[in-house]
């Protein structure tokens, strides 16, 4: 029998139906979220709204896969791609999206949301 390994949460398991017997991800597809605003970016400005690298590595993890084999199949250097995760190195957008293809993401989504101040959102 097939064992395969949910990329949502990284459960090892027979493949025998179509979603995670843990999370009920569908196998083989994971959608990450990372919110653009968190708390310390009120805090703290002239951080990067965006901590990427925490995510980048529960991503990695997950998968099972190793900094080197991820930096080789990106095509960085494996002590850049930790720094990255560590949150030490601000990757530009031309290396994050090779970290992520090589993470195996297709897609990537923007979720847009109403907001009070929005004219679109006042009554007709
Ligand atoms: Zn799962």
């Amino acid at each position: 029998m097939t064992i395969t390994r949910c990329i949502a949460c990284g459960l090892r398991q027979y493949a025998l139906s179509s979603t995670c017997r843990r999370c009920r991800a569908e196998i083989g597809i994971s959608i990450v979220e990372i919110p653009l605003l968190n708390e310390g970016h009120l805090e703290h400005p002239s951080q990067s709204s965006l901590q990427f690298g925490q995510v980048l590595r529960r991503m990695r993890l997950r998968q099972g896969k190793t900094q080197a084999l991820v930096a080789a199949s990106g095509r960085l250097g494996r002590a850049h791609l930790s720094r990255i995760e560590a949150n030490l190195s601000t990757p530009n957008l031309d290396t994050l999206l090779r970290i992520l293809q090589a993470l195996g993401a297709d897609c990537l989504y923007v979720r847009l949301r109403k907001q009070p101040s929005d004219p679109a959102a006042e009554p007709m």
